[in-house]
Order: structure tokens, then C-alpha cells, then sequence
């Protein structure tokens, strides 16, 4: 049986204002992890429309899509292609489970929930010719996942071909998010046997691994036999977690022990009060300078996540948010527009008080303002946004962050990590052009290799490089 596997490129990833070293990050690891459960003598053909133009003129047995909010409507434009031609099209994704009946007419099966109960259900449904218009995901457990068809992978359009994902869900319910919704009737948070999520990381080349689990420290014991088989493994690895997480016990020095190098924190706000609206309680009266001193005291760098538009935020919070990730030495910041996704508590919410302004999914890509606001117009929370990210990633600010660091060695990796990966777009242009992406992973390994020895170029050092810097913008 021939299988077509497809990422639709999301809307933003095609706009011309866009990066395209975003987008060209990670492979589709959820449909090579699906493609897991094909047979031997199946043909499975997985393309991401991200990095490569999409082949529609082929013709599968079987179509399967994933579908996000932002790459919906090229979706449902894709599966009605296939369709008019008689072909089979099942849709699945966080949209798909968001919204089943917009996206049941463009297909013929739709998934709903996480795969892997149903996916396999499916396919021996689909070889009998029985399968069904819808399959709910009720059963959660990776114990006895096959192996991810990473050879279906292109490695080299990838800056990050290790990709991993060794849990599924957060044990966390922020309003805001879709894992509620996405998990609902079953189990929201379950890991992989640890033997099996080592093999898997065993079989990856090369020393970079980024965990794309939603909280990697999530569940205390298997992080921590995680991190134990690890050891000895001579990796680099980036990952995410709550800064609940960070502060509990010494989880986190032993994943620093087994390579961990930098990690996203959803800070989200410095506001208690939006922290309360928004059900984030892990992050609610949380010591944020006390976690960060602990990431940096192991050599960690932080992707600071930061969401703007919550209910308290006025005017003021751009500024505010920005002055402080880099007074506080946040090497790299990503910022929202605050996002009700479809299906979320937060969405209910706004929908039940008239607040939600369009339902064009196009635009919920944490980009637009889709709401009505409260302390902050619609237009002010779009420029802040925008200004923010201007002003976060310029070269003073870069700086200024840098030298926030103790330690010279430290100050320099911040440095190059923020620069490389902020300012020099044509250079990861012309290498996403010549089609050999990861060639540039040795790069990113050495600028996350472990700082040796404990420098004692401190204050001194830091006061006169902070000099020469500001005298060199
Ligand atoms: S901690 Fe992150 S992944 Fe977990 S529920 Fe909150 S936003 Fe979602």
C-alpha cells in the first residue's frame, strides 16, 4: 500500500516577513513516529511542505495530513485535491481534535486525540475496507511504540534532525493551552519506557538531541532515569520546562550532568494576577530570578517564552518584559500575542463574552490580535509585540544581555547563540538554498558544548568587555 504522508506549510510560514530557518528547524516527527506502524511492504512517502514543494499529482492508496490551526485551510485545499480524485484522505492534529465537524467534509477519516491507538486501529480497519469516519483516542501508553521512520526523514533540510519527543501531554492546565483539549478522555501526561526512549536516542547520529516534549521534567522519576542512562552518552541536548520544575529538588543539575545545555521557560508574564486568570499555577508566586540563577549556574541558556495581551497588561508591558529578560541575561525570547485557540478553557471564556473578534484560523498565529482587548487597543498590543522582538534582538540588547553573565565564556556563548540565530538571515538563506541544513549542526553542538573549569574572569573582565562592547555600537 502506498502512503502519502503530508506537514502542510503553516500560513506563516510562507509569508515573505517570515524567517525561513524557522520553519526548516524540525522534521515531522509525529508522522514518521505514525508511519512507525505501517507494514514492511507498505510505501510510505512523508513530505513537509515547510522545506519542500509538495508533490499533489501522485497517487496514493492513502492520504494522511496533519493539521495545526495555521496550516488548516491549506490542509482542507490538499485533502480535497486528493479527494476529487477518488483518493483516500484521514486528517489528524491538534485542530482536527479541536474542531472535528470543520474538518470531517475534507476528509474521509479523522483522528481524534494522539495516534497512537487509533492509527494502528485504523489501518488494519482501512486493509479490511471497513475503516471509520472518526477514531477518539480513549487508550494512552507508548509502551511498545515502534520505532520512528526516521529514514523517511531528510535529514539534511533540517538544522535540528534530532528531534525527540520521549512523553506526551503536561501534567500543567493552563487556560491558554491546547493540550487539554487536544488529550480529553484519557490520560493528559504519560512518558515512554526509559529503556526505549535511550534506544531511540541511541540511535540518533551525532551528539545534538532537542527534547520537543512539553515539559521534559514533568514526571520526576523518569526524567531522572532518563538523565542517569544518559550519562556517559557525550550529548548535547536543549529541552523545556516549568520553572516549578527548576526550582524542586536537583532534577535539574542532573540533567545539566547528562548534556543539557539550554532550555524554554514559559515565564509567559510577570504579572501574578494574569498568572492566576490564566490557571498557570505552576509559574504563580514562583521565584523567576531564583530559577534563572540556577540555569546559569549550571550553564544553561534560557529561551524565555513571554505572552503579551493578558488581561492586566497595559501599555507598560513591552518595555517592562523586555528590560528584564535582559537584565536578567534570557538569551533568547519568544513573544506572543495572547491566542485563544479554538477548544481552549481560554477561548470558552472569551467566546461566552462576545470577546472573540474572528474566526479566521489564519490569523491565530500568536502574530494578530484575534480579541477584544481590555488595558491595551488592539493596534497598541500588535506595534508593542513587534517592538518588543526589535528591541530584545538588538545588537545592544544582545550585548547588554551577554554581559549580564558571571562568567566571560558564558557571556560569549549567549552571545554567539542570540546573534547567530537572530542576525545573520542570509547566511542560514543560502545554506536552507544549498539544501544541506544540518550541515551547521557541528556549529550549534560546539556553541552548546559544556563551559570548562570555572572562569575567574569575573566583574573585572565583565566591566571592561561591557566597555569595549558599548563602545564598539
Ligand atoms: S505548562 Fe505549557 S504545555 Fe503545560 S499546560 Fe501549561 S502551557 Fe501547556
Amino acid at each position: 500500500m502506498k502512503v502519502k504522508l503530508i506537514l502542510p506549510a503553516l500560513t506563516e510560514a510562507k509569508s515573505p516577513y517570515w524567517r525561513p530557518i524557522k520553519y526548516s528547524l524540525f522534521p515531522p516527527l509525529g508522522l514518521a513516529t505514525l508511519a512507525g506502524y505501517l507494514s514492511p511492504e507498505d510505501e510510505p512517502h512523508l513530505q513537509d511542505e515547510h522545506v519542500e514543494e509538495l508533490d499533489l499529482t501522485d497517487s496514493p492508496d492513502l492520504v494522511l495530513i496533519q493539521v495545526y490551526i495555521t496550516n488548516a485551510y491549506r490542509a482542507y485545499q490538499i485533502a480535497d485535491t486528493y479527494r476529487k480524485r477518488g483518493i483516500y484522505v484521514a486528517l489528524g492534529g491538534l485542530h482536527v481534535t479541536s474542531l472535528p465537524e470543520e474538518a470531517m467534509p475534507h476528509a474521509d477519516t479523522i483522528f481524534l486525540g494522539p495516534g497512537e491507538d487509533t492509527f494502528p486501529q485504523f489501518l488494519k480497519d482501512f486493509k479490511n475496507k471497513t475503516p471509520q469516519k472518526r477514531y477518539v483516542s480513549k487508550e494512552r501508553t507508548l509502551v511498545g511504540l515502534p520505532k520512528v521512520r526516521r529514514d523517511l526523514i531528510k535529514r539534511n533540510l533540517y538544522l535540528v534532525p534530532n528531534s525527540i519527543v520521549v512523553t506526551r501531554g503536561c501534567p500543567h492546565h493552563c487556560d491558554f493551552c491546547y493540550k487539554d483539549a487536544f488529550f480529553e478522555g484519557g490520560k493528559s501526561f504519560y512518558t515512554q519506557v526509559v529503556d526505549d526512549a535511550l534506544s531511540e536516542i541511541e540511535r540518533l547520529k551525532g551528539r545534538h538531541l532537542y527534547f520537543l516534549d512539553d515539559h521534559l521534567l514533568g514526571n520526576q522519576k523518569f526524567a531522572e532515569n532518563l538523565f542517569a542512562g544518559m550519562n556517559g552518552m557525550n550529548r548535547v541536548f536543549q529541552g523545556a520546562s516549568t520553572v516549578d520544575a527548576i526550582l524542586r529538588g536537583n532534577l535539574i543539575e542532573k540533567a545539566a550532568k547528562a548534556g543539557l545545555r539550554s532550555l524554554f521557560v514559559g515565564f509567559e508574564t510577570l504579572n501574578n494576577n494574569n498568572l492566576a486568570q490564566s490557571n498557570k499555577k505552576q509559574n504563580l508566586g514562583k521565584d523567576y530570578q531564583k530559577a534563572i540563577r540556577r540555569l546559569h549556574d549550571l550553564g544553561i541558556m534560557i529561551n524565555g517564552s513571554f505572552v503579551f495581551g493578558l488581561d492586566e497588561d497595559d501599555d507598560s508591558v513591552f518595555q517592562r518584559t523586555v528590560d528584564w529578560a535582559v537584565e536578567n541575561a534570557i538569551t533568547t525570547a519568544t513573544f506572543h500575542v495572547l491566542t485563544p485557540y479554538p477548544s481552549t478553557k481560554l477561548f470558552q471564556d472569551m467566546e461566552a463574552q462576545g470577546r472573540i473578534l474572528t474566526k479566521n484560523w489564519d490569523l491565530y498565529d500568536t502574530r494578530h490580535v484575534v480579541y477584544q482587548t481590555k488595558n491595551i487597543s488592539a493596534e497598541n498590543l500588535k506595534k508593542g509585540y513587534d517592538w518588543a522582538y526589535q528591541s530584545f534582538y538588538s545588537w545592544a540588547n544582545i550585548a547588554k544581555a551577554s554581559l549580564q553573565h558571571d562568567h566571560l565564556k558564558h557571556a560569549i556563548k549567549h552571545f554567539a547563540y542570540a546573534g547567530g540565530w537572530k542576525k545573520f538571515e542570509p547566511l542560514w538563506n543560502f545554506v536552507i538554498k544549498s539544501r544541506n541544513l544540518n550541515n551547521m549542526l557541528p556549529v550549534l553542538e560546539a556553541v552548546l558544548s559544556r563551559v570548562k573549569g570555572k572562569s575567574k574572569e569575573k566583574v573585572e573582565v565583565q566591566t571592561t568587555q561591557k566597555e569595549l562592547v558599548t563602545e564598539n555600537l
